[in-house]
C-alpha cells in the first residue's frame, strides 16, 4: 500500500482544523484556536495593525506592543524585506527598534546559510563551564514550583509563542541554574513552538549559554520581576532562586571557573537515494515559503507541498493546522502527506525548483531531484562577511547603515 496521501484542505476554518487532526491523528497538543491563524492575510493585518512607536519604548515588557509575527515570518507568509519596507515607509527612523529585530533573525539565517549544520553544535569554546544534564522531567511537565517558569513553559506548551524576554529568562535558567545541556533543551523548546526555526532557536540557545556569544546570558529576579510587571512574584511566596545581585549570581552559578571546550552534536540525516529517472519538472513548495505572493507560485507548472515525516513527523497539531491555514491561501498547490521522495517519484518529478534553504537537511531530502534553488528575498543588499558574521555587532554596523543611513547609526552610537 502506497505510503502517502494527497489532502484536499476543506476552505471552512472549523472543517480545516478537524480535518488536519484526523489526518494527523498521532500529533500531540492542543488545538490552534482562534488566537493564531496562519496565512499571509493574518499576517498583513498584524503588521499594519502593530503599534511601531510603541514597540521601541516597551517590546522587553511581557505586555509591550510586540508584533507576534514570527510564526508568518517563519513561514514566508511575509518576508522579512517586504516587513522591514512597510514600516520604514511608514515610521521612518523610528521603526529602527523594530527594523533591528527584524535584523536579528535575518542574522541568525545569514550564520545558518554560512555555517550549515555546525549551528547544531557549540560554535565556540563556552566561556563558563556548562553543564551537562538531561532535561528534567520537572521542566517538561511544567512542574518546576517556580510560578514564573512554570507560566512560561505553560504559554509554550499550550499557546505555541513565548515572549522574546521570557524566552531568554527560561533558557538561562535551564543552562546555567539547572546546568542542562543546551541542546537537548533547545530540540525540546523549538519542537512546541509555532515559529520553531532551527537558526532562530539554536543560535538564542547558544548565545544564552555562551557558545556563540562573549558572555554568558543571566538575570535576577528585580530584572524578571520589572519586566513581567510583577506578573508572578507579586503572590510568588518561594524561596526565589533568583534574588540575588548580579555579582552574586555570577559567583553561584558559574563557581567551577573555567571553560568548557565547544561539543559537537549529531544531526539526522535523510539517506542516500540515487537521482530520479522521472522528466517532469515542479515547483516544491516548502515550509518556509508559504506565501501566495511567492514568485515561484506565479510559474505555470505542478506545484507540490508534502507534510514529509521527517521534517514534520513530530510537529504538534497547532502548527499542522497553523500550516494548513496558511497553504489554503495558496493557488493551485498540490498537498500531499508522506515522504517527499516517494510523492515526487509518484507525480513523475525528475527536477524541481524551489526557493533557496539553509535547511541542509531539506536539501539532503531533495538531492535526487537536481534541485534548482532561486535565491529569496534578501532583508538588505549588504553582504556580510564571515568576520562581520561572528556578532550581531558587527552585522548590524553594516546593515543598518544601508538601511538607515551612516549619519543616524553614528548618532545612536552616541
Ligand atoms: C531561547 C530563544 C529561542 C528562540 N527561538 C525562536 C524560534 O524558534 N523562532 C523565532 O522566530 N524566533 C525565536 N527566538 C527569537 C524571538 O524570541 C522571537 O522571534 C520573538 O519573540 C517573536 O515574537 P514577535 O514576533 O512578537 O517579535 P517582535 O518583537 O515583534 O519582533 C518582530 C520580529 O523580529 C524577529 N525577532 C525579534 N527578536 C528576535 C530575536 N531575538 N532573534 C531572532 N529574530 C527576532 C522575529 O522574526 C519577530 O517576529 C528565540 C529567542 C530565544 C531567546
Amino acid at each position: 500500500m502506497a505510503n502517502f496521501q494527497k489532502l484536499i484542505i476543506p476552505s471552512d476554518r472549523v472543517e480545516r482544523l478537524q480535518y488536519i487532526k484526523r489526518m494527523f491523528a498521532q500529533a500531540t497538543g492542543s488545538f490552534l484556536g482562534d488566537a493564531w491563524r496562519g496565512g499571509r492575510q493574518e499576517a498583513l493585518r498584524r503588521l499594519n495593525t502593530t503599534d511601531i512607536q510603541a514597540y521601541s519604548r516597551n517590546r522587553n515588557f511581557l505586555n509591550g506592543d510586540v508584533s507576534k509575527l514570527s510564526p508568518y515570518l517563519r513561514h514566508g507568509c511575509l518576508t522579512l524585506h517586504e516587513t522591514a519596507e512597510n514600516v520604514l515607509q511608514r515610521f521612518g527612523a523610528q521603526s529602527q527598534k523594530f527594523v533591528q529585530e527584524l535584523a536579528w533573525r535575518d542574522y541568525w539565517r545569514r550564520v545558518w546559510f554560512e555555517q550549515g549544520d555546525a549551528i547544531f553544535s557549540d560554535l565556540e569554546d563556552a566561556k563558563v563551564a556548562l553543564g551537562d544534564k538531561p532535561l528534567p522531567d520537572f521542566i517538561r511537565q511544567g512542574i518546576t514550583g517556580l510560578p514564573c517558569m512554570d507560566g512560561f513553559i505553560r504559554d509554550l506548551t499550550l499557546e505555541g509563542y513565548v515572549h522574546n524576554h521570557a524566552r531568554m529568562w527560561f533558557a538561562a535558567y535551564v543552562v546555567h541554574w539547572l546546568k542542562v545541556d543546551w541542546r537537548e533543551a533547545a530540540d525540546w523548546f523549538e519542537h512546541y513552538l509555532l515559529d520553531g526555526d532551527k537558526a532562530s532557536n539554536h543560535l538564542s540557545w547558544q548565545w544564552i549559554a555562551s557558545v556563540n556569544s562573549s558572555k554568558p546570558y543571566y538575570f535576577n529576579k528585580e530584572n524578571l520581576a520589572r519586566y513581567t510587571g510583577e506578573k508572578y512574584c507579586a503572590t510568588c511566596k518561594i524561596n526565589c532562586p533568583f534574588d540575588a545581585s548580579y555579582e552574586a549570581i555570577n559567583d553561584k552559578l558559574f563557581v567551577v571557573n573555567g571553560a568548557s571546550p565547544a561539543k559537537t552534536y549529531r544531526v539526522d540525516m535523510p539517506t542516500k537515494d540515487a537521482l530520479s529517472t522521472h522528466q517532469a519538472v515542479a515547483i516544491y513548495v516548502h515550509d518556509e515559503m508559504l506565501s501566495g505572493a511567492h514568485p515561484l507560485l506565479r510559474r505555470p507548472m505542478a506545484r507540490i507541498f508534502v507534510f514529509d515525516d521527517f521534517l514534520h513527523g513530530n510537529w504538534p497539531l497547532k502548527r499542522l493546522q497553523f500550516m494548513a491555514d496558511c497553504l489554503n491561501e495558496l493557488q493551485d498547490v498540490e498537498i500531499w502527506v508522506g515522504n517527499t521522495r516517494e510523492i515526487l517519484k509518484e507525480r513523475g518529478v525528475g527536477q524541481i525548483i524551489t526557493q533557496d534553504t539553509p535547511n541542509r537537511q531539506l536539501k539532503a531530502l531533495l538531492e535526487p531531484f537536481n534541485p534548482v534553488y532561486q535565491p529569496e528575498v534578501k532583508f538588505a543588499e549588504s553582504t556580510i562577511s564571515e568576520k562581520r558574521l561572528k556578532r550581531f555587532s558587527r552585522y548590524w554596523e553594516k546593515v543598518g547603515a544601508e538601511l538607515f543611513g551612516e549619519e543616524l547609526m553614528a548618532n545612536d552610537k552616541k
